[in-house]
Parts: C-alpha cells; sequence; structure tokens
C-alpha cells in the first residue's frame, strides 16, 4: 500500500524525490489535481506511469517544470505569443504545446514532434520537481478515462495499492486540469479548456480558435470523448429543464444531483451543491470531490446541473460533457 506522506515536511519531499531520481513514480499535488510523476528523462520510468495507469501510450503526457529555464531543455525557443503566455499564466494551470527538442523521450510525447509544458503554482510539486532535479511527466493520478483525483485519498482509494508514495497537499485549490493550448499557423488554439478561462488568454494574445471537444482525430487525447468519466451514469440537466426528479420518476431509479448553486427541491438519494453562492472556481474547485462521493453512493444515474458556460464554467461542462458521454 502507498504511504501518505505529508507533502509540506521536508523530509517527504527528500524521500519523493529520491524515488524519482531512482526511476520511480510519485503522486503529487498540483494546484489542478493530483498527478503520477516520472523523471521526464527516464524513459522506463515513464513506461511505468502508462503501465500505472492503464493509459494508452498514444495520449502523451504534460511534463512539469519548477523554473522557466527548464523549457530550455525540452523545447526549441517559443514563439512571442506563447512567451507572453508564460509571462501572464506561470506558475499556473496552462500547459503549452511547443516544438520538442530532440532529447524528449518519443515517449512522453506519444511521438509527436511537439511536448506539453507546465510550470505549476503549487508548492509541493515545485519542491519535488527542484529537489529532483528533473523535469517530471505527469499525467492524473487515476486509472485511465476515470474521475480525476483532487485529494491524496481519491489517489489512495483509486491507485493505492500499486504506487509507493502519495504526497498529500491538501485538496486541489482549482480542482479541473490545465487548459492546454497550442499553436498553428498566426493562430492560438485552446486544445482543452481548463483552470485558466478561455477569456483570459484571449486578453494576452486576442482571439483564439476552440478545438471541438470530440473530433474524429484528437489532436489531444484529452478530447476523446468519454473521460474524467464516474461509473454510474450521468445525465446533465439541460437549462431550463424543470423538476429534475421528474424526469426520473416513476422510473424507480436512484437518482443523485449534482447541483450548481441550489436550493434543491426534489427528492433525491444524495445531493451535492457545488457553490452555494453560484461562483464559478469554487464550484470547479468541489466538481471532482462531488462527483466522486456521488459515485461512491451505489446510485443508479446521476443529474447534473448545467453551469454557466463562462470563465472557468466551461472547464466544468466540458468535463460533464465528456463524463455524460
Ligand atoms: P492529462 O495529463 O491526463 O490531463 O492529459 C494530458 C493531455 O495533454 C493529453 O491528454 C493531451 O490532450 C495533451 N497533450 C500532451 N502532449 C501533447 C502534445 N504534444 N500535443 C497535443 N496535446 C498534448
Ligand atoms: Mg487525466
Amino acid at each position: 500500500m502507498a504511504k501518505i506522506l505529508d507533502g509540506n515536511k521536508r523530509e517527504a519531499i527528500s524521500e519523493a524525490a529520491s524515488l524519482t531520481k531512482r526511476g520511480g513514480v510519485v503522486a503529487f499535488p498540483t494546484e489542478t489535481v493530483y498527478g503520477l510523476g516520472a523523471d521526464a528523462f527516464n524513459p522506463p520510468a515513464v513506461a511505468k506511469v502508462f503501465k500505472l495507469k492503464n493509459r494508452p501510450r498514444f495520449d502523451p503526457l504534460i511534463v512539469h517544470i519548477s523554473d522557466p529555464s527548464q523549457v530550455e531543455s525540452l523545447c526549441l525557443p517559443p514563439g512571442k505569443e506563447a512567451r507572453a503566455l508564460m509571462e501572464h499564466f506561470w506558475p499556473g494551470p496552462l500547459t503549452l504545446v511547443l516544438p520538442k527538442r530532440p532529447e524528449v523521450p518519443d515517449i512522453v510525447t506519444s511521438g509527436l514532434k511537439s511536448v506539453a509544458v507546465r510550470l505549476p503554482s503549487h508548492p509541493v510539486a515545485r519542491a519535488l520537481i527542484q529537489e529532483a532535479q528533473c523535469p517530471i511527466a505527469a499525467p492524473s493520478a487515476n486509472p485511465f478515462g476515470y474521475l480525476s483525483p483532487t485529494t491524496a485519498q481519491h489517489v489512495e482509494a483509486q491507485l493505492g495499492d500499486r504506487i509507493d508514495i502519495i504526497l498529500d497537499g491538501g485538496p486541489c485549490q482549482v480542482g479541473v486540469e490545465s487548459t492546454i493550448v497550442a499553436f498553428g499557423e498566426g493562430e492560438v488554439l485552446v486544445l482543452r479548456p481548463g483552470g485558466i478561462p478561455v477569456e483570459e488568454i484571449e486578453r494576452v494574445v486576442g482571439k483564439v480558435k476552440i478545438a471541438t471537444a470530440a473530433p474524429k482525430q484528437p489532436q489531444s487525447p484529452g478530447q476523446l470523448p468519454r473521460h474524467y468519466s464516474p461509473r454510474t451514469t450521468l445525465k446533465i440537466l439541460t437549462n431550463g429543464e424543470t423538476g429534475y426528479y421528474s424526469a426520473e420518476e416513476g422510473t424507480g431509479l436512484k437518482a443523485g444531483l449534482l447541483a450548481f448553486r441550489g436550493p434543491v427541491e426534489g427528492n433525491f438519494a444524495m445531493v451535492r451543491v457545488l457553490s452555494p453562492s453560484g461562483d464559478l472556481e469554487e464550484a470547479a474547485a468541489n466538481l471532482f470531490t462531488a462527483l466522486h462521493q456521488l459515485d461512491s453512493a451505489g446510485l443508479d444515474i446521476i443529474l447534473a446541473e448545467a453551469v454557466p458556460e463562462q470563465g472557468i464554467g466551461r472547464a466544468i461542462m466540458d468535463r460533464l460533457r465528456r463524463a455524460s458521454k
């Protein structure tokens, strides 16, 4: 069973960093979700990450750094827009897809000529990367396709019997994955909505193009239609749909409700309200914990209220749509 170590303790960081240096795998907190990390320049270590998660090898990993200067070891010199985005949003929940250096192992990028890079703001993540003295390739610390972990306990429940160390840094403050941005011919492309709202990115680089969530040929495997999913069937209640319960009434189904702000009417087996004050950032921070709780309650169906599709609400709706596929 994995040891859960207090990520705020120096000894914990040393132990986790030393395991990383020796080619091991460590679960650690970031401000978005918990990651499952390995030395990005150690292909057998990265292979373990894919195996532990049951993640298909075609789904490339995000490489996490602790200092902007490490970009040079991974990517060719970034262009003007990429540099502007780094300056504005790093450290933070923004991942940039950039042309890679040949030294970056193919297993990290699934053979692509680009690499996804992020400088997280979480102090435990940064301390780990710094002490391990290598960029850390890390997807979320969950079995592939399932709900993302936003607490050390989520990681323990999902992967605890398969890994050695979980660094505990408390609940993730952003709670949804990073926004992924790529750069095309004269255009900035958002591959996945996430912790940094599209509106804020546009304030820095002008109009961006948003990739469709489920193209035939995903440019970004985060674009797989079903992802971030509970085991229980999830249905999104479309705006204006009234009498949630009546939708399932008479069917005998045991329904749970994921409400945005409440108050809640109707008779549900379980209710989770994401933000009583209607704050989208609070809702994002609570999203995966609420879904984990609803998914563990033995329900037949989870009904999820739509949230306003603005700011980080876009990322919430993206995750709910994929959870409902
Ligand atoms: P996860 O770490 O599970 O949140 O997912 C990381 C996501 O980053 C992948 O699913 C891809 O969508 C995206 N990604 C990583 N590397 C690349 C790349 N080189 N090009 C495009 N997307 C990438
Ligand atoms: Mg993931």
